[in-house]
C-alpha cells in the first residue's frame, strides 16, 4: 500500500470513529480470514493420516479482545472499586485512587483520566455521561463545543462552572472517567466498574442537587432501564447503589436533562432542556 492509500485508509477508520491503536503490533485480519477460508484449513474433520496439530489447537481470543478483556471479574473488579472509592476523603484522594484502578478496561485507550471540575463545595453537581475527543485531550470535562453550549444553558440560570461562591457553583464531572474508543456507547461492565467512583464523588461534593446530564448517566445513577423521555420532567430521589457506600446517605433531589453532545447533534431538544432549567430553577433559585 503506498502512502497515499494508507493515508485515505486512517481517514477512513477515522470517519467511522476507529480512532484507537488497541495492541502496539498490527493484525492483518485479510490475511487471517484468508488462511481460514484456504484449502489449507479444511472445514472436514481430518483423515486419520492427516496431522491435526493445526486444526485441534484452541486459536484463542484476537489481540482486541485481549487488549478489552476484563483482567479480573466484573463483580471482583467492582469490589475492588468500591474498597479503593470508599478509602478516599477527599477529592484529591479520590482522583488518586481512580488513577491507581488498573482494573477498568477503558483506561488502557484513552489518553488522559478525566476527573471532575468546580467548586468542591458546589450547590449543584452536574454529572454527564463519558469523556469524548476534546475531554480526552484536556483531561477536563465538557471541553469544545459541548462545554461552551452547557456553560451557556448554566448561565442562563445564574451558574457558572467557575463561579467561586458555592451557591452559584456547578461542579461537573461524568459516570466514566476514561474515553469509550470511538466515542462509542459504555458497556453495562464499565459503568459497573466506574460506579463506585462516582458515588463515591458525589459523596465528597455532597451537592444540594443533581444534573443527570444524558442517559447513560440517568440510567446508571438512578438504576433505571426507562427512555429519557420517560426520565425528564419529574423530580427523583438518588440514592447510592453501590453496597458499601449506602450506610447514612442523605438522598439528593435528581433531575435529568439532554447531553450537551446530543443537543449539538439535535438542536431541537433544546427547547426539552429550558424546560428542564426552569424546572430546576423552580426547586433551586441561585443568588443573582
Ligand atoms: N463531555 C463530557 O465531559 N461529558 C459528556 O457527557 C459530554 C461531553
Amino acid at each position: 500500500m503506498n502512502t497515499q492509500a494508507a493515508l485515505a485508509a486512517l481517514a477512513w477508520y477515522q470517519d467511522q470513529g476507529v480512532d484507537e491503536a488497541l495492541t502496539d503490533m498490527p493484525v492483518d485480519r485479510f490475511a487471517a480470514l484468508a488462511s481460514s477460508l484456504s484449502p489449507a484449513a479444511p472445514l472436514l474433520p481430518p483423515h486419520k493420516d492427516m496431522p491435526t496439530e493445526r486444526i485441534n489447537k484452541p486459536a484463542g481470543p484476537p489481540p482486541a479482545q485481549q487488549a478489552t478483556a476484563l483482567p479480573l471479574g466484573v463483580a471482583q473488579g467492582r469490589t475492588e472499586a468500591a474498597k479503593m472509592a470508599m478509602s478516599a476523603q477527599t477529592l484529591e484522594e479520590l482522583q488518586a485512587a481512580i488513577t491507581a484502578f488498573d482494573d477498568h478496561p477503558l483506561k488502557k485507550t484513552a489518553t488522559h483520566m478525566v476527573f471532575g471540575s468546580g467548586h468542591a463545595r458546589a450547590a449543584i453537581m452536574l454529572v454527564g455521561d463519558a469523556p469524548g475527543t476534546d475531554e480526552d485531550r484536556s483531561g477536563q470535562p465538557f471541553a469544545g463545543d459541548g462545554g461552551r453550549l452547557l456553560d451557556q444553558i448554566l448561565t442562563s440560570i445564574g451558574l457558572d462552572r467557575a463561579a467561586e461562591t458555592p451557591e452559584n457553583a456547578v461542579y461537573l464531572t461524568n459516570i466514566l472517567n476514561w474515553r469509550p474508543p470511538g466515542n462509542r456507547s459504555p458497556s453495562p461492565a464499565e459503568i459497573e466498574l466506574s460506579l463506585p467512583f462516582i458515588e463515591r464523588h458525589i459523596q465528597i461534593v455532597r451537592p444540594q442537587i443533581l444534573i443527570l446530564s444524558g442517559g447513560v448517566a440517568a440510567k446508571a445513577l438512578l438504576g433505571s432501564g426507562d427512555s429519557m423521555s420517560k426520565l425528564r420532567r419529574t423530580w427523583h430521589e438518588y440514592t447510592p447503589r453501590t453496597p458499601e457506600l449506602q450506610g447514612d446517605a442523605p438522598v439528593i433531589p435528581a433531575i435529568v436533562t439532554y447531553n450537551p453532545a446530543y443537543l449539538l447533534q439535535t438542536p431541537t431538544q433544546k427547547r426539552a432542556v429550558w424546560a428542564d432549567m426552569i424546572t430546576l430553577k423552580r426547586r433551586y433559585r441561585a443568588p443573582a
